[in-house]
């Protein structure tokens, strides 16, 4: 029998995020969009540990982060739920404990440099395989690293990378044999900024937590000890990082997405034209109708995809599927509540070209639409995955 119902604790822990959200989050966001508009960040860290530590003393921490780490360690479901809550709001706030799956695969040493202080926030990683000439097509990568007694000698550039301006370190992906290639040439390294590699920040549409950097590595020296995972073997661990949660991205943008069209029926409610509140035209219900079908479309692609990966199911399918559908559902209808506020959708009063701008992302980042619509139909054709989804 198919069960769509959340257990107890299910509901409770998704209604505890909603409140805290509301609660702590949502006064906010005035004083975030006035930053974000003067060029700053959104919150401070001191202000984004101080929230996380009010969390924390909830025993939110760590939510995907195993109970031996201090972690809650939660399914993929339940991590789910909470990330469309947290989409809810623009603030840029995330629950403290966190760490990259892969580096979970350091060994004892490398997990007291890095992965620990990860979790417990006083070092701050990012992850860098692109490059100006290898995105979508990531296995043309340039940059390499060449051995030279007990350290690796790393040279080329990356781009584009999320947290590049302030990390501490880098998880740095290079050539080590090129006839290898991507099947068993690529490896990943451990950089700490004090190794020599430089940042440079990226200007972009998007807000300020989004900004990321151009790396660049000149004669970088990594001890042999940096390696993460065996040589040869970093670019599967590529892969992983970026599978780590596919899911988990278009469940943020559903959560932005029912936000939006809240706004936009309290203000087609209350907007009136031709001597009527715009609500009552059939063009504006039907944008509402739209989307809130698509809202529930989506909820079910991100709660399957998430709940396949909890079962140790190949879900790689369900999540390109439900980022797919995701990022272009929630691209349109942002814009149809743009659309529905007129001019003032426009401005900067509102948060919804906020939510715009940095909605358009969902379509680039971890695999382009198109990227993701070339996966599910190479799964099709291959018999690797059938139309109709595990249900079919
Ligand atoms: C804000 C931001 C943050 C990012 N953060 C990170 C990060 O932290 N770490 C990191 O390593 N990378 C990061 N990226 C890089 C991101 O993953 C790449 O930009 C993305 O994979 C696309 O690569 P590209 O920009 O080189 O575009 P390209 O690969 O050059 O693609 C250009 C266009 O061609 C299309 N295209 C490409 N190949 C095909 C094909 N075979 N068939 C049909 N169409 C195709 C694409 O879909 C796209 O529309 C980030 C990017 C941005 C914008």
């Amino acid at each position: 029998m198919v069960d769509f119902s959340l257990s107890d604790t299910e509901r409770d822990i998704r209604d505890w995020v909603r409140n805290f959200v509301q609660r702590e989050l949502v006064p906010l966001e005035p004083e975030v969009l006035r930053r974000e508009r003067a060029g700053e960040r959104g919150l401070t860290k001191d202000e984004q540990r101080e929230l996380q530590d009010k969390a924390k003393q909830a025993g939110f921490w760590g939510v995907q982060t195993p109970e031996e780490y201090g972690g809650m360690g939660l399914s993929a479901v339940m991590t789910a739920l909470i990330e469309v809550e947290l989409g809810r709001t623009f603030v840029p706030f995330r629950f403290g404990g966190y760490a990259d799956n892969i580096l979970y695969y350091a060994n004892d040493d490398q997990k007291e440099r890095y992965l620990l202080p990860t979790i417990e926030g006083t070092r701050k990683s990012c992850f860098a395989i692109t490059e100006p000439g290898a995105g979508s097509d990531a296995k043309n990568l340039r940059t390499t690293a060449v051995k030279d007694g007990d350290e690796w000698v790393i040279n080329g550039e990356k781009t584009f990378i999320t947290g590049g301006i302030d990390a501490d370190f880098v998880m740095v992906f290079a050539v080590t044999d090129r006839e290898k290639g991507a099947n068993g040439g690529v490896t990943c390294f451990l950089a700490d900024r004090d190794a020599g590699w430089k940042s440079e920040p990226i200007d972009i549409m998007g807000p300020w937590e989004r900004q990321p950097a151009a790396l660049v590595f000149e004669n970088v020296r990594v001890p042999e000890r940096n390696v993460l995972g065996e040589v040869g073997h970093g670019f599967k661990l590529a892969m992983q990082w970026i599978g780590r949660g596919r899911y988990l991205l278009p469940a943020h943008a559903l959560g932005a997405c029912e936000r939006l069209v809240e706004m936009g029926m309290e203000y087609a409610k209350t907007r009136e034209t031709f001597g009527k509140p715009i609500a009552e035209r059939q063009a504006i219900q039907w944008m509402i109708a739209d989307s809130a079908v698509e809202i529930e479309a989506l909820r079910w692609l991100v709660l399957q995809a998430a709940w396949q990966v909890d079962q140790g199911m190949d879900s790689r399918h369900a999540q390109s599927v439900a980022k797919l559908f995701g990022a272009t559902r929630a691209n349109e209808i942002v814009d149809r509540v743009l659309q529905m506020h007129g001019g003032m959708g426009y401005t900067k009063e509102l948060p919804v070209e906020r939510w715009y701008r940095d909605l358009r992302l969902l379509r680039i980042f971890e695999g382009t639409d198109e990227i993701q619509r070339r996966t599910v139909a190479r799964n099709l054709l291959k018999g690797h995955a059938s139309i109709g989804g595990v249900l079919g």
